[in-house]
Formats: structure tokens, sequence, C-alpha cells
């Protein structure tokens, strides 16, 4: 298993973060990204991804955005430049969140124009992190990447409307997380049946949202099954199967 979306760098991991690792290789997965959310952390999510054999991304998330230098652009260079050999395989987590208003929204859209820009220009894929802000989400790919691009809309929560949108006007992927397995969440279950499972790549976003039956507990990639099987019950295939092709697409979204 890839799971797309991690913080293993977070400090909630710092007290057992080799045994975390251990966990998840223990249960099958092969492959994590752990996701930068402004430049400090993107650092450290390289740092982790140099020790640990990890993939990383680095990006400014919308709860940053009033945090990020002028010249973004340029702080993502030196970035990349500071990389050498371990590259970052997409930026982000980029995109707005108007659930939690962290930064004020003309903010938040600049630095995800920003952003989408750079990643575009350097041709590499993007994590998008979207919430309560559809609308002006759209608004900002339909002007700048009207013909589509690479990327997931991590922690997909919405319904099979806005999944379609996603998936079929801009080729993006979904990133489907512990959400899934939630009651409450019937819209996100219609949303994967409606796209379908090639359109779709496992997350955790621990140390967030745990899929059931660990919900309410420290998240952590060795969870990441539980949202498999679920995603399997879905769909109505076996484990096995989402497991070999939401692998396959998230290894051809972010290079094998
Ligand atoms: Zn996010
Ligand atoms: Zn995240």
């Amino acid at each position: 298993m890839f799971d797309t979306h991690a913080h293993i760098h977070d400090r909630a991991f710092d007290a057992d973060r080799d045994a975390m690792l251990a966990r998840a290789r223990d249960a099958g997965v092969e492959r994590i990204m752990t996701i930068g959310t402004d430049l400090a952390a993107s650092r450290a999510a390289r740092e982790a991804a140099v020790r640990y054999g990890l993939d990383y991304s680095i990006g400014v998330h919308p709860h940053e955005a009033k945090d990020a230098p002028e010249n973004l652009a340029a702080a993502l260079d030196e970035l990349l430049a500071e990389a050498g050999p371990k590259p970052p395989r997409a930026i982000g987590e980029i995109g707005l969140d108007y659930y939690y208003d962290h930064s004020p929204r003309d903010v938040q859209r600049a630095v995800m124009v920003a952003q989408l820009r750079f990643a575009r220009e350097r041709k590499m894929p993007v994590v998008f992190h979207q919430r309560d802000a559809f609308d002006d989400f759209r608004t900002i790919l339909h002007e700048e990447a009207a013909g589509g691009l690479a990327g997931v809309v991590h922690c997909f929560t919405e319904g099979p409307e806005q999944a379609r949108i996603l998936v079929e006007e801009y080729g993006l992927r979904l990133g489907i997380g512990g959400v899934l397995t939630f009651k409450s969440a019937a819209s996100v279950r219609d949303a994967v049946v409606a796209v379908g499972l090639d359109h779709i790549i496992l997350e955790t976003d621990c140390p967030y949202l745990a899929p059931v039956p660990y919900r309410g507990q420290r998240n952590e990639p060795a969870f990441i099954a539980a949202t498999a099987g679920v995603l399997a019950e879905t769909l109505g295939t076996t484990r096995d199967e989402v497991i070999r092709r939401t692998t396959a697409t998230a290894k051809a979204l972010f290079g094998a």
C-alpha cells in the first residue's frame, strides 16, 4: 500500500516514530509520502524522508498562507535547490480552507494560485487541500488549469457531483482516507462509486482522521488497511484489487 498523504515529521510521532513506521511496514505499507504544510515543515518533511526512505512534498497549506513569503516561488525554488538527490514528489499541500479561515480568504487564494503556477511551470503534481471552499477552488482550477492537471484533492469529503467535476473536468484524483469509514460519510461512499476505483488513491492524513475502528485515536499509516477494506466493500471488489489499483494510480501520479 502507498499512504499518499501523511505527516510523519509531525510532533505527534516524536515519541515513537521508529516503532510506528515498523508497524506500517508490518501492515504492508511500502510507500509513504510525508506532506509539507509551510516552508519549515517542508524542510522537516525532507529530513524525515531522507532519514526513513519516504517520499515528501513541499508547499504552504491554506492555514499558513498568511505567513507565506512575498516571493513564494523563489522560496520554493530554494527548497528544490537544497533537495539535491532527494527531490520532492509534489507541490502541496496547497489550496483553500474556509472552514477554519486561519488565513484571510484573499490571501489563501493568492497563495494557492502562486503555488499552482509554480507546480505547472516545474511540471510537478499537486496535492490539494479543499474544505468548504469548493466554488472558489473550482474557479481557480478553471482559470489556471482548464486543460487539466496532474494532482490529487486529498481528504475528499464531498459528494458525487463534486467528485465528477474534479475527475472529469480537471483530470484530478481523489485522496480517500479515514472519513470514508465514518457512518456519517454516505456521500463520500457515493462519490467513490460515482468516479470508480481508477481515480482514487489512498491516504491516512495521519496523525489526523483515523478510520473506524481507530476513530478518535492518533492516526498512523498502518491503519490505512482499514480504509482499503471499506473502499473494497463500497465498490464491491476485493481489498487486494483496491490496493493494487490505487497503488498503481499513485505511482503514475507521483513517480515509481
Ligand atoms: Zn489537508
Ligand atoms: Zn495533510
